[in-house]
Formats: structure tokens, C-alpha cells, sequence
């Protein structure tokens, strides 16, 4: 693993006609404008006018009643000139480049409304408390429904992909977001693609560049990949997992121990007692939908309970294995899988909202108890259940004060009234059709 961000791989000469500026909302969709090639280095200084209430967004396209902003006030989206992906030409549309930027005030300073700003914010304070730097890679299920009958992990079902399947590795290769493999998962239609750990910002830039670029390959082969955590109620869950690791100021990684349970050390166990004493807020903002809660459930392999765990894959936080072979290093390969995330969360701030519960757990002397890799289901039932419904996981975050204090009152305020639009919003339908609904956005 490297610890310094790699150069993106492809600096864009724009031969595209346009590049598009964009950030991800709270709704986890990418947003923002189009600059023609001529502009881009202009842009890529002064960035691209934005509106504060956009903020208010819901999944659905309306904006939030009686949010904070209304109809005043200007903001620039400021490009990051090195978080890029190009999407390639495909039949009767151009290729294009699209920039994830920060939302600022008019004289480029921080705007407490802004995501990635957020987990800015929240990597300095790791780095400025405890020395750390967290690296990260987010792990993304989708499916193409398209593509059901075969069966799962089948080369069947990979080869019945064709020639989308090998055109998406190639873009997102050629994007720079380092793919690991492609994979058909266990879900009808559903596939896989865990892609490189990386710096904490890049790492969340490239999930929001991923999920544009597999829309964007489906698209353009006449398919559709859809994000959403629950197709149907009784369906196979789309997960993100997200994988953290930390090192410390020499670049050593400083999550393994041998001589501790799960042979994870002392930091590690009280990182991990941060993200457990602050689970029911963070699923408010890691599965922020209606029908994140019904794939977050026992038995999903999703996150059945609020408890850390060596190699289970029912744990919110699972201590991910180590390969011996070839006498690979543990050390430098032990690392933290947080389970209960899912696409409709916007990266910057899910992974914000781990590190900062991550670092109460630091400051404090608490440690996590690591659940052995033999532990029954019987045992299991002790440990506490996480939110049954997003408006339990909103409640518990209005309660949670320390949570709240992790974002600016712009974010977390809106964010509270977004995610309470989106829930009236499907009030009225069933379970099956609160899947429909979400599946229609993501
Ligand atoms: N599909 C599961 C989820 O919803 C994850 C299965 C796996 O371990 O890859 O999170
Ligand atoms: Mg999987």
C-alpha cells in the first residue's frame, strides 16, 4: 500500500468538448455544471457558481421546505484539479471528464455546507490529535437488471456481461481508480467492484467518480446499474463496505498486534469502541434511505448488530483477514471493514462520520471487545441491535451531540431535514414500494 496519494494517471489534455464540475449532496447524487473545454483551467482557479439551498436537495429533485438558505446567497463549486475520471465516447455521446469540487464562499474560503469539506476536516483533526492518517477503499455492490438467471460468482453470469463487464474494468482502470477484480456476487444480476485502498480523500473522490462510471458504461451498453440498497424487500442487498486502515507519522501501519484478540492492537480497539458507542448516528448517515434499514438486518450479511468481529460478515465492524502466502506481511494488511454503508450515503461524509467516531474512540480508554471468529448465534444475541428504521437512526443522531458537533450547522441541520423529506415523501407506500421508489434514483 502506498501512503501517498498516486498521481491520477491520466492528466486530461480536453480533447472532451466539456468538463463537468460537480459535488455529491447529501442525497449521494452528483450535481453541478458543465464549463466548455476553453474554461477549464480558469475554472479549475475560481471554480463554478452554486446556489446554497441546493444543498436541501432531496433524492427526489425537490427542494427541502423551510430549510436554513432560501432564496439568497451564492457559492463556487472550486474543482479539485486532481480528483478526475473520463468517461470515454459512447454511440452519439461524447466523451466528457468529471471533476469533484468543494463548495466554497466567494473568495474560495470553507463553506460549513460542504461534504468533502467535511472529511477535510475530519482527516486534519485525526492527523492533528493523534498523528494518524487513515487510509481507505469503498468496497461497491450494484446490479444490472438485465443480467438475472445466471448464477452467482458464475462465469456464466461474467460472460453473459460481455462486453460490458470488461469495458467497465477498462474505464474505471483508465479512470485511475485502480480496480482489484470484477466480480458476479451472490444477488440476481448483481456484480462487484472492490477497487485499491487509498488516502482518505481520494479514496471517498473515487467513490463518487466510481458510481458515475459504472452508470455511465451500463448506460452507454443499454443497461442500467442500479446502487439501491434493497431492489425489493425480500431481495439481495447492495452494500458499500468501507475499509479503513491507519498509520502513523512513519508511514507504519498501526492496526496490528498478534499478541491482542483478532490481532487487533489498542488503537485499532478503541477506534473501533468510538464507531461502536456512536452506531445508531452513524447509520443515520452511512444508510441514510428509507430502505437502507431493511437490508441492514441479521442474516443479510449486511451489519446485523452494533459489535466488532475477526472475519464475520454480520459484524458492523469486521476485522478483515490476513493472507500469509508467499509470506505477505499482516501487518501491513490488517485493516477495519465497516459494513453497515450503502450508496445512498455520500462518501465524504460517511467515511467524515467513521473517522470522527473513530477519534472519540482514541481520545478515550475504551476498547472495543472483539467477538472471536467462533462465536455462535446464541452468543450473538447479546450484542446491540442498530436502528430498525431511519427515523429511529434520525432520532438517535438528533440525540447524539458529539455526532452532530463533527459537521457544521449548515450540513447537519439540512441533512436532518433532507433525510425527513425523503422518509414523508414514501410514507404512504409499502415496503415493496418504498424499493421501487429508492431503486428509481439510485
Ligand atoms: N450484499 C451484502 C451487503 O448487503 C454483502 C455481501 C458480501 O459480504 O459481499 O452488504
Ligand atoms: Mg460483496
Amino acid at each position: 500500500m502506498t501512503h501517498q496519494p498516486p498521481a491520477n494517471p491520466k492528466v486530461p489534455q480536453m480533447s472532451e468538448p466539456t468538463a463537468f464540475i460537480a459535488t455529491c449532496d447529501l442525497a449521494a447524487i452528483v450535481r453541478g455544471r458543465a464549463v466548455p473545454a476553453s474554461r477549464l483551467t480558469s475554472t479549475l482557479t475560481s471554480g463554478v457558481g452554486w446556489v446554497p439551498a441546493d444543498l436541501a436537495l432531496t433524492c427526489f429533485g425537490n427542494i427541502a421546505p423551510d430549510n436554513m438558505f432560501g432564496s439568497v446567497g451564492d457559492l463556487r463549486l472550486v474543482p479539485d484539479a486532481t480528483a478526475f475520471a473520463t468517461l470515454a465516447e459512447t454511440e452519439g455521446r461524447p466523451a466528457t471528464v468529471l471533476y469533484v469540487a468543494d463548495q466554497t464562499q466567494l473568495d474560495g474560503s470553507p463553506w460549513g455546507g460542504c461534504p468533502r469539506t467535511a472529511l477535510k476536516d475530519a482527516i486534519a483533526a485525526l492527523e492533528d490529535a493523534t498523528g494518524l492518517t487513515a487510509h481507505a477503499s469503498f468496497e461497491h455492490e450494484f446490479m444490472v437488471g438485465t443480467m438475472t438467471g445466471a448464477p452467482p460468482f458464475s462465469f456464466e453470469r461474467a460472460r453473459g456481461a460481455e462486453p460490458f463487464g470488461s469495458a467497465l474494468v477498462a474505464a474505471v482502470e483508465g479512470a485511475g481508480l485502480e480496480p482489484e477484480s470484477w466480480l458476479p456476487e451472490y444477488g440476481e444480476g448483481q456484480f462487484e467492484v472492490p477497487i485499491a485502498p487509498t488516502c482518505a480523500l481520494l479514496a471517498a473522490d473515487r467513490a463518487v467518480l466510481l458510481r458515475e462510471v459504472i452508470r455511465d458504461v451500463a448506460r452507454g451498453h443499454g443497461h442500467r446499474a442500479t446502487f439501491t440498497p434493497l431492489a425489493r424487500p425480500d431481495g439481495v442487498g447492495n452494500g458499500v463496505h468501507i475499509h479503513i486502515s491507519l498509520y502513523d507519522a512513519s508511514g507504519a501501519p498501526v492496526l496490528y498486534d498478534p499478541q491482542r484478540p483478532g490481532k487487533l492492537s489498542q488503537i485499532g480497539a478503541r477506534f473501533a469502541a468510538g464507531v461502536l458507542a456512536h452506531a445508531d448516528a452513524l447509520v443515520a448517515i452511512t444508510a441514510p434511505s428509507p430502505v437502507s434499514f431493511l437490508r441492514l438486518a441479521p442474516h443479510r450479511w449486511s451489519a446485523g448488530g452494533a459489535f466488532l468481529a475477526e472475519r464475520n460478515r454480520e459484524a458492523l465492524l469486521r476485522i478483515c483477514p490476513t493472507i500469509r502466502i508467499g509470506g505477505r506481511d499482516e501487518a501491513a494488511q490488517l485493516h477495519l471493514e465497516y459494513r453497515a454503508a450503502d450508496a445512498t450515503a455520500n462518501p465524504w461524509l460517511a467515511l467524515a462520520a467513521l473517522l470522527r467516531a473513530g477519534l472519540a474512540g482514541l481520545s478515550g480508554d475504551e476498547e472495543a471487545r472483539v467477538w472471536p471468529e467462533t462465536a455462535t448465534e446464541a452468543e450473538l444475541a447479546e450484542v446491540p441491535a442498530l436502528p430498525g428504521d431511519l427515523a429511529s437512526a434520525l432520532d438517535a443522531l438528533a440525540r447524539d451531540e458529539v455526532a452532530q458537533s463533527w459537521f457544521g450547522t449548515e450540513l447537519i441541520h439540512t441533512f436532518q431535514l433532507v433525510k425527513r423529506a425523503e422518509l414523508e415523501a414514501v410514507g404512504d407506500l409499502d415496503p415493496a414500494g418504498v424499493c421501487r421508489r429508492i431503486a428509481e434514483v439510485y
